[in-house]
């Protein structure tokens, strides 16, 4: 997934692009998640003289079972990049070095959407869980059970006005 511009040095117009690949193309591999079907990307990229700024955005979808339920989930995802390429950037640097002329874009991609995945999977950001009791999904529904947990905060506080009730 590239981007030539050798015949566009020296030109200032932006250039678009377009690209489908996938998750083993990119080798993007998620511990706990996949990225499942095509990912797209599209956006422009802006000659700025001596460098090349790409803005891009990517359409991918994350398949992962939710932390709280369980449930198996397809998330549709969108992310935004900027980068920027020059000749003269060496590998390690924060603006990414032109191959053989070509913006390669793999690793811009790939790194934008891992570090996009936030640390909880849910299936729904007010995901209510399971019941710990009866496993019940309680998104369908409260099941009845007795959940309560005393805490161990509160106990201390109950014991505290006890003892000063005399
Ligand atoms: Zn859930
Ligand atoms: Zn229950």
């Amino acid at each position: 997934m590239h981007i030539m511009v050798a015949e566009r040095e020296g030109a200032y117009e932006a250039i678009p692009f377009s690209f489908d690949t996938t998750a083993e193309t990119l080798s993007l591999e998620g511990e706990d998640y996949a990225i499942v079907g095509a990912i797209h990307v599209e956006g422009r990229v802006l000659p700025t003289g001596t460098r090349y700024r790409v803005e891009g955005k990517i359409t991918c979808t994350k398949s992962f079972d939710c932390d709280r339920c369980l449930k198996h989930t397809l998330e549709e995802q969108t992310h935004e990049f900027i980068e920027e390429f020059s000749r003269e950037a060496r590998p390690g640097d924060v603006v990414n070095p032109i191959e053989n002329d070509r913006l390669v874009l793999d690793t811009v991609v790939r790194d934008t959407i891992m570090a996009a995945q936030p640390l909880a999977k849910l299936c729904k950001p007010d995901c209510k869980g399971l019941c710990p009791v009866c496993g019940q999904d309680l998104n369908e529904g409260s099941c009845g059970c007795d959940t309560f947990v005393p805490d161990p905060r509160l106990a201390v506080l109950q014991d505290f006005f006890k003892d000063n009730k005399n």
